[in-house]
């Protein structure tokens, strides 16, 4: 809407383009940032908006910019400190307006000869202005309306080219690079330049007549400029303007009779008159009234009223002569002075609401004219709404607090004031979406004093830029700081600690998970090394130790035993006539046979014994720490669990097996290796087997 509305304006604007006044303005300055305010100025309209058409004109060597205002061939021009100097020390007619730069960069000359040479804030500055523009005294007197809007226009662009600066460079880059500069230079330029430009508290633009007199001095001193004291400020276009109130005649004689105007203000209604922290009253219309009374020179008193009513009472008994008011009261005869401040309007929604659609909407107003366009403006922006009227505040926000309104459209100052006084905070209130146009602050005097209103009048619109700026943001609405909801926060915090928990709990089941797939691992692999182990210790069919193992640990037992002097006996077994078995039964028979002999070995002899196969049929036992008597009493119990019980190869067959058995013992000092056993019980087994078969032989 806004931008229809301001290329509406700009379109009528150039459509009566015949009624502009050309103004030239002689640059200091090539097309680069250093030209950025004037060309954001004219390519956005800010001059053309204010009835100018202003001749651009780049820096060119051969053309003095203060030659040319001089001239008149340019009405306006930017210059460095030497437009300053001349006005000093050889009295050349210059009228400041303002100053880039807020102090003076030794580089900033070269940019003059060497068109790509930027500005270099390490350089030494200077504590002189830079980067001024200007106009003569002459042409400001006759043409002050056309200095104004050139003025304003300006500070505008210089504004917006800083707040903008890519939008800037863009626009310079792709209209104005008559130097072929890249972005990059012209954001760099942009970069430095702010530096200078923003220095400390002083406004943008702004020119100080402490520091044009300091100059001065320092020009004296170098002898430069003759002994003279004038007043600096009315070399300065915003100083000139302020002393430029022409009064007639009764306004004079008004001033002149008055020795007090006694101002009439609503008591602590922030921001146009509140408390401070001293208790003294301040506000926007004490500020705006101060401002009033130094061009003016009038002395204002205030008096406080608690409401409106009391206050247009007063001025109607002349206890007032002007009232500050907000917006106008109907039905009073009052005159009023321009507005001198915007007052925004704002649908208020309670928070809770905020996501509802908006049926209910109230208005908070007392000019029946003025409710009838807000109604219908929230009428276009709102479909289906009811549209209530209150007068009294209190009213409608308790109707909101009691959700009777959906929103309440008020001036943004009146809610804040009740929100701050009765601590609404908790409420929420919140900005709308969308914000409708606003109402004006007004002056008022009695219709009968007409000249007040006037001097009022003229007052008001010579407050600067700068001082209506400045006022704006000081009294700016404070922001309504939200309160974050309690439940909010708790519930935020339990979601918070309810994933911490999860992730914990996730994490342990995950390390749990891992930890017992590591332990089956581990398990597997043991179980692995044990069945590696049990296929290179033992027989696969008998489970009994292998001959190769049995050899192994008989040598280190054997050395153990000879040097603890303990005794070994030894047991080669051969099972009988194994052959016939294998061949009347088969030789599946004949394994069962031989597993049963190695479960029935193991189940009567000790831990300690070391049963082997040793060759097909063949068995042989080592049995540690034992006398030949006990290893005798072993020996006769394996023939008796061999012959007994028969051996039972299925269902229906069991057969009769017999074992021969040889028993020896270590000879301590002859027998140096464990082979002298083996073969001691060897020819042990082979007496039992000459002997008849299933016996013991005993070999000394
Ligand atoms: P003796 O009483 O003189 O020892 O007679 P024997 O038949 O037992 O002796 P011999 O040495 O003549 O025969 C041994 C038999 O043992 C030969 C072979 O068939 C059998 N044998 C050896 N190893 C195995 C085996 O692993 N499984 C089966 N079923 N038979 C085997
Ligand atoms: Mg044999
Ligand atoms: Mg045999």
């Amino acid at each position: 809407m806004a931008k229809i509305l301001s290329s509406v304006i700009l379109l009528i604007s150039f459509l009566f383009s015949q009624d502009l006044t050309t103004v030239t303005l002689q640059l200091a300055h090539k097309y680069q940032f250093q030209s950025a305010g004037y060309i954001i100025a004219k390519e956005k309209g800010f001059y053309r908006y204010r009835g100018l058409d202003v001749d651009l004109k780049e820096y060119d060597s051969n053309v003095n910019a203060e030659e040319e205002v001089l001239q008149g061939s340019a009405q306006f021009g930017v210059g460095g400190d030497t437009v300053i100097q001349q006005r000093i020390a050889e009295q050349k007619p210059f009228l400041l307006l303002f100053a880039l730069c807020q102090k003076k960069s030794d580089a900033l000359q070269k940019i003059n000869n060497n068109s790509k040479e930027f500005i270099n804030t390490n350089s030494t500055k200077k504590n002189i202005y830079d980067d001024i523009l200007f106009t003569t005294e002459d042409f400001f007197n006759n043409n002050t309306r056309t200095v104004d809007a050139f003025y304003e226009a300006t500070v505008l662009g210089w504004n917006y080219a800083f707040k903008h600066i890519d939008e800037t460079v863009e626009i310079i880059y792709k209209n104005y690079n008559t130097q072929n500069l890249t972005k990059k230079n012209l954001k760099y330029e942009a970069k430095e330049l702010k530096k200078l430009a923003f220095v400390q508290q002083t406004k943008l633009g702004s020119i100080n007549p402490q520091k044009i007199e300091n100059f001065a001095k320092s020009l004296k001193l170098q002898n430069l400029s003759e002994e003279q004291t004038p007043d600096y400020s009315s070399y300065i276009y915003e100083q000139h303007k302020k002393d430029k109130i022409r009064f007639y005649p009764d306004e004079k004689r008004y001033i002149e009779t008055h020795s007090v105007v006694y101002v009439g203000v609503l008591e602590n209604y922030y921001p146009f008159d509140t408390i401070d922290s001293q208790g003294k009253h301040v506000g926007l219309f004490h500020d705006i009234l101060s401002i009033i009374s130094k061009y003016t020179k009038l002395n204002m008193e205030f008096k406080y009223f608690k409401n409106i009513s009391a206050l247009t009472k007063a001025l109607e008994k002349k206890d007032v002569d002007i009232i500050g008011v907000i917006p106008k009261i109907s039905g009073a005869d009052i005159s009023y002075t321009p507005s001198f401040s915007k007052v925004h309007e704002y649908l208020f929604v309670n928070d809770k609401n905020r996501k509802k659609e908006l049926k209910n909407i109230g208005i908070l107003g007392y000019n029946l004219e003025k409710i009838n366009n807000k109604k219908n403006l929230i009428k276009s922006l709102y479909h289906t709404v009811d549209i209530k009227i209150y007068k009294d505040i209190k009213h409608a926000i308790k109707e909101l607090q009691d959700k009777n309104l959906d929103a309440l459209y008020a001036p943004e100052y009146l809610m804040l004031n009740e929100i701050e006084k009765k601590h609404l905070e908790n409420i929420d209130f919140t900005y709308p979406k969308q914000s409708l146009p606003e109402e004006y602050l007004f002056a008022g005097t009695l219709s009968t004093n007409d000249v007040l209103k006037k001097i009022i009048t003229k007052a008001i619109n010579s407050i600067t830029l700068e001082e209506s700026y400045e006022l704006q943001t000081k009294w700016t609405p404070r922001p309504i700081v939200k309160k974050k909801n309690n439940w909010t926060l708790i519930i935020q915090i339990v979601v918070l600690i309810m994933i911490i928990a999860i992730m914990i709990i996730y994490k342990q089941v995950s390390m749990a998970k891992a930890n017992k797939k590591l332990k089956l691992q581990e398990k597997k692999l043991l179980k692995t090394q044990q069945i590696l182990l049990e296929q290179v210790q033992k027989d696969p069919l008998t489970k009994l130790y292998n001959r190769r193992y049995f050899a192994d640990v008989s040598k280190d037992i054997l050395s153990i035993a000879k040097r603890e002097k303990s005794a070994i006996c030894v047991i080669m077994a051969d099972i009988d006539d194994f052959k016939v078995v294998n061949d009347t039964y088969g030789h599946l028979a004949g394994d069962k046979v031989l597993k049963e002999i190695s479960r029935r070995l193991r189940s009567i002899s000790r831990e300690s014994d070391i049963i082997a196969r040793y060759g097909g049929e063949e068995f042989i036992i080592l049995i540690p720490n034992t006398e030949l008597d006990g290893a005798q009493q072993f020996a006769e119990k394996i023939r008796a669990t061999i012959a007994y019980p028969p051996f039972k190869i299925d269902d229906k067959l069991s057969i009769r097996v017999t074992i021969s058995i040889g028993l020896t013992h270590m000879h301590i000092e002859e027998d140096t290796t464990i082979e002298n056993i083996f073969i001691r019980a060897d020819k042990a087994l082979y007496e039992a087997k000459n002997s008849g078969k299933n016996r013991v032989f005993v070999m000394l």
